[in-house]
């Protein structure tokens, strides 16, 4: 049966174009400009008006390997800003000294090429590292403590813990709350000189400490670590705090729509209550960026957390970050998993503002949805059993014809290598048929499919009682696409590899992580929720020409699913593949 067609990018409508859709009908930013960089209000003073209609980001924080939830965030904002004439914006948040790698920086940069995105607009490769901004991000606080907004708390981690109060408490002022200016911002100064231990003193909001929202009771902006930065070095002892440094990003780089998770939104105010004092003081460009809070993807038998997914690999659960069996998107990629299908998901999984989990299923449904429309066919014996014909003449062989893709007669056909002995699956021959079972059997007729019907006379067995051969006769008038061969009519149709031909290599068998839905569910240890099964490794008999497979080349191993030609192991003329999905979804209950 023919499968429909990859739905094409049909552009559902969600929540956030409707607002994109608003902003640019009301020309909410019409009157920006584009200095041409990011920078503050005055490189963009009397530049050209902005050639992005919209402009968005995707920071990630360099410290981890890119998973499918980020992929959702890549392909919305990366989606909204091709969709719209806009520019989305490739920035590392790397504001946080500690636990940040180039090795990180450079597996991002490659994910996000590979899902078909690019960060190059109007002649300006728009990469951007958040500790570019750190300057600007200091004379900021300068500006906040001279203007009354923010002072430096001399109190301990503990007494600012303390003070904060609860969902149902206000928090308390601190001592330090009121002091000048002038001896805030020398302290702030001293800070920048690492002339303060690390933990000694804050640099604080002042904004209320008797708000129902925690974080706008006075939030750290900035804090003392005397920390080696990756990319700034020891220049810095303080570093601006995430809720402070993201906001100034925002709004160096016009952005206009910055999209972030759920758990966020209680931080809106924060960001809203910095840009608008900033731009008040002159130092950001208006229309200021806007917040817009989105619910994470949440896929049913993986984990997605950096923090489980690290456990996964430092415990050696799994081979390395690009371990076919983890939802990073390096192992996605091994596993055969294509950015069409990504791209496809994301379309079809939508944006909301509630929380849902989604089936794995549907991943997989939309891998199989892309590797249908452009893997060709193949065959491929995956657990081996011998068939001899006794009635082909020893030596002899011939071709039969098998088309590449069942839909796309334009992709040809090939010619798969016949002979007297064939290896087929153990699974389609019974010495005993079970009721309905229509494969080999003493006395039943199949085709060999794209070659002869064959009558089954019996088999061999080993001194353990396994078989070790199956036997039959062929018909030699029935060779598929000659004429007259239709008059065979045979229910059973099985797969073959040719012996003397077959190439024999390993395969593995992936498949998910976790044998349940929500792995860890209710304070259990999600390690006792691993999937033994996900990962199988057998040797396996091909048709020869998967010999010549280069690495990541897909195919279908026609009753099996899909496979991919490993980018690692595969060595030239040896390839060594892997399953990506099976045909069907074997998860069904
Ligand atoms: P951590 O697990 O350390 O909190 P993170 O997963 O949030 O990190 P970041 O590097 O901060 O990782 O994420 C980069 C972007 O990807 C952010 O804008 C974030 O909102 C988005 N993102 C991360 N996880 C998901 C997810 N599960 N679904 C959708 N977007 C996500
Ligand atoms: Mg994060």
């Amino acid at each position: 049966m023919n499968k429909p067609a990859v739905t094409p990018a049909a552009h559902f409508t969600n929540f956030i174009r409707n607002i994109i859709d608003t902003d640019l009908a009301s020309g909410r930013y019409a009157s920006r400009t584009w200095g041409g960089r990011p920078g503050p209000a005055a490189a963009h003073a009397g530049a050209p008006s902005d050639p992005a209609r919209i402009r968005t980001r995707f920071p990630p924080e360099p410290n981890g390997y890119l998973h499918f939830g980020h992929a959702k965030s890549i392909c919305l904002n990366f989606g909204l800003a091709r969709d719209y004439g806009g520019v989305c914006h490739m920035r590392f948040d790397d504001t946080n000294p500690e636990k940040e790698e180039q090795e990180y920086v450079d597996s991002i940069l490659a994910a996000v090429r590979w899902l078909g995105f690019d960060w190059s607009a109007h002649g300006t490769e728009h990469l951007y590292h958040a500790s570019d901004y750190f300057n600007f991000m200091y004379q900021a606080a300068e500006y906040l403590v001279g203007a009354g907004h923010a002072y430096v708390d001399e109190q301990s981690a503990e007494e600012l813990r303390a003070t904060r109060g609860t969902l149902t408490e206000h928090g308390q002022a601190s001592p330090w709350r009121e002091r000048p200016a002038a001896e805030s911002l020398a302290r702030l100064r001293e800070m920048r000189l690492g002339k303060h231990a690390d933990g000694s003193m804050v640099l604080r909001a002042k904004i209320d400490m008797t708000s129902p929202n925690i974080n706008l009771r006075d939030p750290a902006i900035y804090r003392i670590r005397k920390a080696t930065h990756h990319r700034t070095g020891d220049t810095w002892c303080i570093y601006p705090m995430y809720a402070y440094a993201h906001p100034i990003e925002d709004a160096l780089e016009q952005i206009t729509h910055s999209i972030c998770t759920l758990e966020f939104e209680d931080q809106r105010p924060f960001y809203d209550w910095l840009l608008a004092r900033l731009s008040e003081g002159g130092l950001l460009a208006r229309p200021l960026p806007q917040q817009i809070e989105f619910a994470r993807l949440n896929l049913s038998y993986v984990v997605l957390s950096k923090r489980k997914l690290i456990q996964l690999v430092d415990e050696g659960h799994v081979d390395g970050w690009d371990d076919p069996r983890l939802p990073t998107l390096v192992a996605a990629r091994r596993r055969g998993y294509t950015p069409e299908g990504f791209r496809l998901f994301a379309e079809r999984i939508g944006v909301s503002k509630s929380d849902a989990w989604i089936d794995y299923s549907v991943l997989e449904e939309c891998m199989r949805e892309h590797l249908n429309e452009v893997a060709p066919r193949r065959t491929a014996v995956l657990d081996p059993v011998k068939l001899v014909i006794d009635n082909y003449p020893e030596g002899a062989a011939e071709e039969c014809l098998a088309p590449n893709h069942p839909q796309k007669p334009e992709l040809g056909k090939r010619a798969l290598p016949f002979s007297r002995e064939l290896w087929i699956e153990r699974e389609d021959f019974m010495e005993a048929p079970s009721k309905g079972y229509f494969r080999l059997y003493a006395g039943n007729r199949v085709r060999l499919r794209y070659g002869f019907v064959i009558e089954c006379t019996g088999c061999d067995k080993d001194a353990a009682g396994r078989v070790s051969a199956v036997h039959c006769n062929y018909f030699a008038d029935s060779k598929s696409g000659t004429p007259g061969a239709d008059i065979y009519k045979v229910k059973g149709n099985i797969h073959w590899v040719s012996a003397a031909h077959a190439y024999q290599c390993e395969v593995r068998l992936y498949d998910r992580l976790f044998k349940s839905p929500h792995p860890g569910a209710g304070e259990r240890d999600f390690l006792l929720d691993l999937n033994p099964d996900a990962k199988k490794v057998i040797s396996a008999q091909l048709e020869p020409s998967l010999q010549q497979a280069q690495p990541e080349e897909r195919f279908q191993f026609e009753r099996h699913g899909y496979f991919v030609a490993d980018r690692i192991d595969s060595m030239p003329g040896a390839p060594v593949f892997n399953r990506a999905v099976t045909l069907k979804d074997t998860w069904q209950k």
